[in-house]
């Protein structure tokens, strides 16, 4: 392989050992403790396992902390209201509610009800225009770890030609609205491919790429004679290809064909353990952020 791996749970240790100093700090100085409530609607195994990744982090990194897990038939009036709860409780700084909710529930409507300034995961409307503006307190949790992973182990992109691969709500478009800022660790030249690109356009924009982010949600979909040599590769899928027949658990591929990729790129993100342990951390890094919003230690 000549590709260097960049491993996010090293990226992410590293940020969060910068984020408990600076929650310790914020302690000392300010007297300031960053809360975080996570809500959880019902029992899906996944989301349970996500809140109770995202509640430990917390609790690490010295936050006030919050889990509050409803029931399935919990109605869409109550869940507004119990984040309006949550919106004026000055120790909370940071809301979060698990998606999915239940289909009975509006989820934009669940969205929209958290106060701007405590929306951690950058999905209101609101955070959405100020990252467009170049005005905003938070980014979107993954495409902020992948931002992340590229300063840390590529170098700064600016100036560089960027492709972006899908352009969902939650990753490709805050993806490319993120590199485009006019800011460290972003100012690239972008270009978004999704299925309305011809396939042989998206290969040509994809072998021009210094930097190729890939967030399709299709197993093993980028080949390694459609990239660049030298490239630096971040894999956002996640996809359950197979079940292990040892230990029964899920067999995951990224989007990207590793094998022939690597052999091209010079980073690349592995799946498992590349952007997915990022995504939890940025989630804290924005509720550290939220604390001293509402503090008035930073101004938007
Ligand atoms: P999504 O909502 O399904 O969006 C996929 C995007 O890729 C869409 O914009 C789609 O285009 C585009 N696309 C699909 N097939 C394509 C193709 N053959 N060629 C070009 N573009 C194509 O998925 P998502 O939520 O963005 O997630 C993408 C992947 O990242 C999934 O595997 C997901 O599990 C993973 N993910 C990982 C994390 C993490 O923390 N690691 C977080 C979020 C998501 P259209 O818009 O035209 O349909």
């Amino acid at each position: 392989m000549a590709a260097k791996l960049i491993k996010g749970a090293e990226v992410a240790a590293q940020i969060r050992e910068e984020l408990k100093k600076e929650v310790e700090d914020l302690k000392a100085k300010h007297n300031l403790i960053p809360g975080l409530v996570t809500i959880l609607v019902g029992e899906d195994p996944g989301s349970v396992s996500y809140v109770t990744a995202k509640q430990k982090t917390s609790h690490e990194l010295g936050f006030y902390s919050i889990q509050d897990s409803q029931p399935p038939d919990i109605t869409e009036a109550a869940l507004l209201a119990l984040i309006e709860k949550y919106n004026q409780d000055p120790k909370l700084h940071g809301i979060l509610v698990q998606l999915p909710v239940p289909k009975h529930i509006d989820s934009n409507k669940v969205l929209y009800a958290i106060d701007p300034n405590k929306d951690v995961d950058a999905f209101h409307p609101v955070n959405v225009g100020r990252i467009l503006i170049g005005n905003y307190a938070f980014l979107p949790c993954t495409p902020a770890g992948c931002q992340e992973l590229i300063y840390r182990a590529y170098g700064d992109p600016k100036g560089k030609e960027v492709v972006v691969v899908g352009r969902s709500n939650i990753v490709g478009k805050p993806m490319v609205a993120i590199m485009i800022q006019k800011r460290a660790g972003a100012n690239a030249t972008v270009t978004c491919v999704h299925t309305g690109t011809p396939k042989d356009k998206m290969i040509e924009h994809c072998r021009r790429a210094d930097i190729l982010i890939v967030a399709a949600g299709v197993p093993k979909y980028i080949q390694g004679d459609w990239v660049k040599e030298g490239a630096c590769v971040i894999d956002v899928g996640v996809n359950r290809i197979g079940k292990s027949e040892k230990t029964g658990k899920a067999i995951l591929a990224g989007d990207v064909d590793f094998e022939s990729v690597s052999q091209k790129a010079s980073f690349i993100t592995p799946v498992p353990g590349g952007v997915g342990p990022m995504t939890i951390t940025m989630l804290m890094k924005n509720t550290v952020m939220a604390a001293k919003l509402a503090a008035g230690l930073v101004k938007l």
